[in-house]
């Protein structure tokens, strides 16, 4: 049995940057990062890499890079937490001690929910794709550059998702594409979610349905995909106001997958009735267990789950954990800050920014909910670089 001041489980885009900030504001602290991935994955990047425009390795960097200096490595899975007695067993056998606990482990991508999707999605020859995992963004280019007549389908299932924007962005990418390569007059393009509108938050709607309309997207909401059939081609929807079942065949079949919180967590006694990680929507704290905080996908933070809402929780939770460490309240209030660049096509994006009251807590003096050149090239060239030098060092 190891004994660990503090345990991250999970070294995602919110472990690592969590413990970057948290070795920022006290070097020496010992910290353990419990990750089984030896890549880490840069995934916001994988919208424009399904788009064709970037190769999926830019997406990727070894674990041992991006883990700071001064915390330890366990490349390990957490079998099991037992927060009462502040240990984690690990999955290759034996268990760690924590003083304080951080939940890191993200959301859980449920491909076998839907009947035929696990066995065709991201293979030659079956039109399924997704810019959801490493494995299968480069299939969603393939499917996209190939198609030349037909129906296109863009997902997005009713549960939580990460990325809230994601499930659309694709389908503009794809429409701008289809015309730029003279075949849009042969593809019908569906964009097809269990959602009843474009985008929760209202601010960004008029903008958002405006380019649906423009680029003659055929919106079809309150309609949740739970099975393909894929010697058929068929695209099975449930329609969510009637429970209808409406059948649509495919050509392309872009799916977001159903989503939630990873299988360890949901008995794990850290959880909501949800299973979410049960912490304090403004301090990051457990509700129940003082010396455990959490973060990112796999909280209960009501706000959209995304990078850009961890580079502002981060800071928040390094603070508070500190401060309990130190023996004072945590004061350091995280407000819901989140963001969802919304890439409109090749070179247009809108910039979606707000917090947990879904009103505008935009960066710049312009109007976001414009679509701008400038916004994609901030997406496409000046993020990433803000991800790997600055947010993974705690330093943006
Ligand atoms: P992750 O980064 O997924 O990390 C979770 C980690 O936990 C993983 O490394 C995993 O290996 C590890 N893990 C899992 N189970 C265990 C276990 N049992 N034990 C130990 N470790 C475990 N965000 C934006 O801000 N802007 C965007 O434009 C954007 N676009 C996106 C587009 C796509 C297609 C996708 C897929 C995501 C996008 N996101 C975007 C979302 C963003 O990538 C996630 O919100 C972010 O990565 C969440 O960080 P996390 O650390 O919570 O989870």
């Amino acid at each position: 049995m190891k004994h660990h001041q503090i345990v991250i489980a999970g070294g995602g885009s919110a472990g690592i940057t969590v413990a970057a900030h948290l070795l920022n504001k006290q070097p020496g602290l010992d910290i353990a990062i419990i990750e089984p991935s030896a890549t880490h994955y840069y995934q916001p990047i994988w919208t424009l890499v399904g788009g064709g425009v970037f190769d999926k390795s830019v997406s990727e960097r070894s674990q041992a890079e991006v883990i700071p200096a001064g915390a330890k490595w366990i490349q390990d899975r957490v079998a099991s937490f037992d927060a009462g007695a502040n240990t984690v067993t690990l999955e290759k056998g034996g268990a760690v001690t924590y003083d304080y606990l951080i939940v890191a482990l993200g959301i859980q991508l449920d491909w076998g929910k839907i009947p035929g999707l696990a066995e065709t999605v991201g293979k030659p020859g079956t039109g399924v794709c997704s810019n959801y995992a490493y494995d299968t963004v480069a299939s969603t280019w393939e499917n996209i550059r190939s198609l030349k007549k037909g129906t296109a389908i863009f997902t997005q299932p009713s549960t939580p998702i990460k990325c809230g924007g994601a499930p659309q962005k694709i389908c503009y990418l794809a429409e701008d594409h289809f015309q730029r390569a003279g075949v849009r007059g042969q593809v019908n393009v569906v964009f097809a979610s269990a959602a009843d509108g474009i985008f929760h938050v209202p601010h960004y709607v008029p903008a958002l349905n405006r380019v649906v309309a423009r680029r003659h997207i055929d919106a079809k909401y309150k309609h949740d995909l739970v099975e393909i059939k894929p010697a058929s081609r068929e695209a099975i929807f449930k329609r969510m106001d009637t429970g209808e079942l409406v059948s649509m065949a495919f050509d392309l079949l872009h799916v977001t997958p159903p989503m939630s919180v990873p299988d360890v967590l949901k008995t794990s006694g850290l959880g909501n009735e949800a299973g979410w990680v049960n912490v304090d929507k403004g301090t990051l704290q457990h509700v129940n267990f003082p010396n455990v905080f959490s973060l990112g996908d796999c909280s209960s933070l009501p706000t959209s789950k995304t990078g850009a809402a961890i580079r502002k929780q981060a800071p928040a939770l390094a603070d508070n954990l500190l401060a309990v460490l130190r023996g004072h309240a945590p004061a350091h209030v995280y407000d819901g800050y989140t963001s969802c660049p919304l890439v409109t096509g090749y070179g247009s994006l809108i910039l979606a920014e707000f917090d947990y009251d879904k009103k505008p807590a935009e960066t710049f003096a312009f109007d976001q909910s414009q679509e701008r050149y400038s916004m994609y090239a901030l997406k496409a060239y000046a993020l990433p670089q803000i991800y790997w030098h600055g947010m993974l060092k705690g330093r943006a």
